[in-house]
């Protein structure tokens, strides 16, 4: 395919296929999306790193090309005004792997959220967030050593999916007349009108990936994330569903909590995955409680969102957490935080977000040399006490540092 702005590296070469092994060049060509606000930063500090530990894992033998793509401010320069240029799908679906930083979302009015317009045009199905703690990251838990968990965040359905009718509209009122008349609905008047669907269909393929990421990891247990017991036939389909794609598709490797106490007498037998579920509210007491309780999580789309955020904070905050958006084509890993549009080009921020976003990126590839390089010299960096603003605020003894520095002291405590 040609390209109208993007320029396609000739040292590179595409990669053909996911999930497989030698699916992955010594040379791949991977897609990246700088971002708005801090994005600049961010992306610059973090490609140095990310590029410092393939070379000194593969001493120049693997080297990953990089290909700019554009959405947000600087696609609308690039492209003449349009935020979201179709060039950057098709670059996305023949290139299959791309990497991207934040990008603003007006609230309450101009374009749709451009994050989830990527996730629902590429089907970006499953979101990816491992929340884990790395000594000397400042925590508000007394032992954030015990949160070890990942969720998986169904991406494309929910309040997300933008079937919404603003107060006051005809489409509105059509709804309203519908909902009232022909349904018996009663509800204020004029509501704003929202829509939630979550289908068997996207419940089971983000339930599926769940397990087969839970098998391949060695992971002991997945809780299904919900508020069944007051959303019904949304929430509680969910969590119906996990546990009926687990019993017929993962049987052999997995068992509910009450097969846990009828069969095995509560201690769960080598090889086995424990499937359990728990009401949204109770799960964030239970995450500062007793985090060491939880492994996977799999949520529906709004729950995940505000969980990722809330779990992120035990660990370091947004700041540091990263995560990747999954489908069957494509996968694009991104920082998760948004643009923090204050702290624009003043090279301030931690790219740790970003930074770790590709670390899941290099395991994927399997260049996990490159991938522990990164955490030695980042865990190195901490240990020195040489971290960004956001750190350096709740470190007693610490040397703040600009991002750009930051990255050159990892680089820098990268030991091969
Ligand atoms: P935000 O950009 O994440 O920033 C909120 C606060 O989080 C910042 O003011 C800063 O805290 C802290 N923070 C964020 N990134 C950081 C980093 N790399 N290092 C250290 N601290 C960091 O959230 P927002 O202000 O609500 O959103 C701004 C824009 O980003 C909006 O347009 C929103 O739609 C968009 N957004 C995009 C994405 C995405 O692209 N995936 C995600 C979320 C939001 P302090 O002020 O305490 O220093």
């Amino acid at each position: 395919m040609t390209y109208q702005n993007i320029v396609v590296p000739a040292d590179g070469q595409k990669i053909t296929c996911l999930g497989e092994a030698g699916c992955i060049p010594d040379n791949p060509i991977i897609a990246f999306i700088e971002g708005d606000g801090i994005g600049r930063d961010i992306m610059t500090a973090s490609r140095r790193i990310w590029d410092a530990a393939v070379e000194k894992s593969y001493g120049g033998q693997r080297k990953i090309a990089w290909m700019e793509i554009y959405a947000g401010e600087k696609a609308a320069k690039v492209y003449d005004g349009d935020y979201m240029p179709q060039e950057t799908f098709d670059a996305l679906r023949e290139f299959l792997v791309g990497i991207k930083g934040p990008l603003t979302t007006p609230v309450g009015g101009g374009f749709r959220s451009l994050n989830v317009t990527l996730r629902q045009v590429l089907d970006l199905y499953s979101c990816v967030r491992p929340v884990r703690w790395y000594p000397g990251v400042p925590s508000p838990m007394r032992e954030p050593d015990k949160v070890d968990m990942v969720i998986f965040r169904e991406n494309t359905e929910d309040v997300y999916a933008g079937i919404e009718y603003e107060a006051g509209t005809p489409e509105n009122e059509k709804l309203t007349r519908f909902l009232r008349e022909e349904m018996g609905a009663t509800f204020f008047e004029g509501s704003g009108l929202g829509i939630k669907p979550i289908s068997a269909f996207g419940t089971k393929r983000l339930m599926r990936s769940a397990l087969r990421y839970a098998i391949q990891r060695g992971r002991k247990s997945i809780s299904i994330m919900h508020k069944g017991n007051i959303q019904k036939y949304t929430e509680g389909a969910f969590r119906n569903w996990c546990y009926e794609l687990a019993r017929d598709e993962f049987g052999d490797y997995t068992i509910t909590e009450d097969e846990l106490w009828d069969q095995y007498g509560g201690k769960q037998p080598e090889g086995r995955i424990l499937i359990k579920d728990r009401i949204a509210d109770i799960i964030f007491q239970h995450m500062l409680l007793r985090p060491a309780e939880f492994d996977v999580i799999i949520a529906p789309n709004l729950n995940g969102d505000y969980l990722s955020d809330a779990l992120a904070a035990q660990v370091g905050g947004v700041g540091i957490a990263p995560g990747a958006n999954i489908g069957d084509d494509v996968m694009l890993f991104e920082a998760t935080h948004g643009t923090a549009p204050k702290y624009t080009d003043l090279d301030k921020v931690n790219p740790g977000s970003l930074m770790f976003s590709g670390v899941m990126m290099l395991e994927f590839m399997g260049w996990q040399e490159a991938a522990d390089l990164v955490r030695d010299g980042y865990t190195r960096t901490l240990a020195q006490k040489v971290v960004t603003y956001d750190f350096a605020r709740q470190t007693d003894g610490a040397t703040e540092v600009k991002t750009s520095e930051f990255a050159t002291a990892i680089i820098n405590n990268m030991n091969v």
